[in-house]
């Protein structure tokens, strides 16, 4: 598994513009970026997506509904 190093700042904040090109892997509509909690979260289907070790888990078997 690839991890990108950019060396400086924050480790934990992902790129933004790499997560706007991330989409639902259920419906492929965009996601909402919760960088608290680390999360992205699917209005439509309702469903959470988790990053983990700043990989977003796209996986819809591992997402949680809310
Ligand atoms: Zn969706």
């Amino acid at each position: 598994m690839k991890r990108f190093d950019r060396g400086m700042g924050d480790a934990r904040m992902l790129d933004p513009e790499f997560l706007q090109m991330l989409v639902c892997p259920a419906c492929k509509g965009d996601l909402k970026h919760d960088s608290d909690a680390g999360t992205l979260e699917c209005l439509r289907c309702r469903l959470r997506y988790r990053i983990k070790d700043e990989i977003p888990i796209m996986l819809v078997e591992e997402a949680e509904r809310f």
